[in-house]
């Protein structure tokens, strides 16, 4: 295990487009073991390059309980989206908090996986919300720049809220 050190929101890092991949090297297979250790150990569902410093179009997700899903995203494009989601988001690099955004609920992407093979990947709901919430970091966008009303509520607030706003 090589756990990496999390920028906190804002660092400029974390506003900075990224580079795309052009071969997959023993350096971006460690990072890539390093970002999945860092991320079930902070209970994350998506970690992107520059969330741990590196300024590389690399981001990983896994949205299940029991790490059953690992995704690698290479250089990914969003190339298809549809319907919306409105739900909270949060992320590793603004501990502690969370906000309301509105998302597609379906999204494709396209990619490469870690053997730099081309791939597509569907997701939907909370898949698609990582997806997009991962890409978004590797163009140097944050989900804070969308939340409703500009408002991030503590984590301890967001059960009432949701059952104040009607969300799931
Ligand atoms: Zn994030």
């Amino acid at each position: 295990m090589a756990i990496r050190n999390i920028r906190v929101y804002p660092d400029d890092v974390l506003e900075k487009p990224c580079k795309p991949v052009k071969e997959m090297t023993d350096k971006l297979r460690t990072l890539i073991n390093d970002m999945f250790d860092t991320m079930y150990d902070a209970d994350g569902v998506g970690l992107a390059a520059p969330q741990v410093g590196i300024l590389k179009r690399l981001a990983i997700v896994d949205v299940t309980e029991d790490h059953s899903d690992p995704i690698v995203m290479i250089n990914p494009e969003v190339i298809e989206t549809s319907g919306e989601q409105r739900g909270f988001e949060g992320c590793l690099s603004v501990p502690e908090k969370a906000g309301i955004v509105t998302r597609p609920n379906y999204v494709k992407v396209r990619c490469f996986d870690s053997e730099m093979n081309e791939i597509e990947i569907e997701g939907e709901e909370l898949l698609a919300r990582a997806l997009i919430h991962e890409i978004d970091h590797l163009n140097g966008h944050m989900y804070v720049e969308q939340a409703e009303d500009g408002i991030l509520y503590d984590n301890d607030e967001v059960k009432e809220v949701m059952e104040r706003e009607g969300l799931q």
